[in-house]
């Protein structure tokens, strides 16, 4: 038995040097991914509940990587935010996904995602003022998502940082509502516009638990005055269910997968009477 022990504990050593391995590689790629352009922006619709048609797209990262493909932001976002290079890729994700939605018709926003990492600079509210000026996109149309470890950070730069790009008229909006801690003592201190109902809470509304949650949190939005956003729909019995809670606004696969830029157009009019 005691063989078999130390044999089993030399094939997770193994293991773990060979992830950590490809993770060491994958750092050293990384570090030249932004220079040889192998970033790419995908955009997926939020529907509007009342009027029908997409009001908004969330900007998702992608990163073609010559090798290996496409990798998924969750395996290559906490690499760049240990590795600090979260700061260079999220001011690019920022200008980018302006720059594409001022090409957009007017009625429609875009939301951008802001790791924690940002908002270790003094100069994020400025970076956002400069990607709306470089661009030309109405503040108005633009929305950050950040999420709950942000606010843990307990940090007077965060807050300032926040009210000062709320100032320009960008709208914040919590991301991923209801997996962090204490969320409601943070709801009422932070300004935020909107609070998006994490995924997990709609994957299964067919648990009596799951409606209750949603019911709460929307208890919460009109208490506050936030719009709530249902994200992860996937089926039409879950959008009838989030519509009658009072959802305002829906994203999910049901609607559409993430798509490249160049469809963004054609999506606006396949979804104007949904
Ligand atoms: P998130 O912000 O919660 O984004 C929603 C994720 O759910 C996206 O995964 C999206 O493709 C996926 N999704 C959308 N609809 C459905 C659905 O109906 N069912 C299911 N199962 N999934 C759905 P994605 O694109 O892989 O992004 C994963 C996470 O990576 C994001 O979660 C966000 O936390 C992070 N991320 C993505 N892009 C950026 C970025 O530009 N900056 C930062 N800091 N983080 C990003
Ligand atoms: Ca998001
Ligand atoms: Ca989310
Ligand atoms: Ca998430």
């Amino acid at each position: 038995a005691k063989v078999e022990g130390r044999s089993t504990f030399r094939f997770f050593a193994a293991e773990m040097d060979r992830k950590l391995q490809i993770r060491r590689l994958l750092e050293l790629d990384l570090r030249t991914a932004l220079e040889k352009g192998q970033f790419e922006l995908v955009f997926q619709p939020l529907v509007d509940a009342g009027r029908g048609g997409v009001c908004c797209f969330e900007a998702l990262l992608r990163w073609n990587h010559p090798v290996r493909g496409v990798v998924s932001p969750d395996e290559f976002i906490p690499l760049a935010e240990e590795t600090g290079l979260i700061k260079a890729i999220g001011r690019w994700v920022l200008q980018s996904a302006c720059t594409e939605a001022a090409a957009w018709p007017d009625a429609v926003s875009v939301a951008v995602n802001l790791s924690p990492v940002q908002f270790n600079n003094p100069f994020l509210a400025a970076e956002v003022v400069r990607a709306l000026d470089v661009s030309g996109l109405d503040p108005r149309r633009l929305e950050l998502e950040i999420t709950e470890s942000v606010l843990i950070m307990e940090d007077a730069l965060v807050l300032t940082t926040l009210h000062q790009i709320r100032d320009l008229g960008v709208r914040i909006a919590l991301d991923d509502f209801g997996t962090g801690y204490s969320s409601l003592s943070y709801l009422r201190r932070f300004p935020f516009d909107k609070i998006k109902i994490d995924r997990s809470f709609v994957s299964d509304l067919a648990a009596e638990d799951n409606i209750a949650i949603v019911r709460a949190i929307m208890g919460l939005g009109q208490a506050l005055k936030m719009s709530v956003v249902a994200e992860g729909v996937e089926t039409v019995e879950q959008q009838a269910v989030l519509v009658g809670e009072g959802c305002t606004e829906l994203q999910g696969y049901y609607f559409s997968a993430p798509c490249a830029a160049g469809h963004v157009h054609g999506l606006i009019d396949r979804l104007r009477t949904v």
